[in-house]
């Protein structure tokens, strides 16, 4: 496996804050944390073992690699971004604010993310299905089986 550093080009325009990337990194380089609303996922700068997890996975195509030689654009890159990108010296950040369940209430993802499931969804359901639009995953599951248990009540003899 390559080990010479690679440094870590995000697109954060393109980045919705889905998490793949940090639940693909077999070595935890990339990271995530969750207070309260506020959802941020670290970076590293660089990262040795290109082994691609992490550019496989973000549904976005939110990374890119770059080598050494191209090293100073990404730099310029991230500095464009400042007022987005909280830079350390090793590694930098990215923070989403969560939307919450209007339900439970509980904050369960971001808005892009959020935006990016309807845009892929909206063509196929009907604006009428749209009951769980808004909840969290739990919220959701708790309502089919609701409309499960209704139906099932509904055809049964007693
Ligand atoms: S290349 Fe592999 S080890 Fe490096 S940050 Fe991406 S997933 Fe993690
Ligand atoms: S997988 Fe891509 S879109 Fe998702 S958080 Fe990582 S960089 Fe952003």
């Amino acid at each position: 496996m390559n080990k010479k550093p690679v440094y870590l080009e995000i697109d954060f325009d393109k980045c919705i804050g889905c998490r793949a990337c940090t639940s693909s990194c077999p070595n935890g380089f990339i990271r995530l944390s969750e207070t309260g609303r506020q959802r941020t996922i670290v970076f590293p700068e660089s990262c040795g073992m290109d082994c691609q997890a992490c550019v496989s996975a973000c549904p976005e195509d939110a990374i890119r690699f770059a080598r050494a030689q191209e090293y100073e654009e990404v730099r310029k890159n991230k500095e464009k971004q400042a007022e987005r990108v909280i830079s350390g010296s090793s590694e930098f950040e990215l923070c989403f604010e969560l939307v919450v369940c209007r339900k439970c209430k509980r904050p369960f993802a971001t808005e892009k993310e959020l935006k990016r499931v309807l845009e892929a969804i909206d063509a196929e359901i009907s604006s009428s299905e749209y009951a769980w639009k808004g909840l969290c995953p739990s919220c959701r599951r708790d309502l089919l089986r609701e409309r499960e248990a209704r139906a099932v009540l509904r055809v049964r003899k007693f």
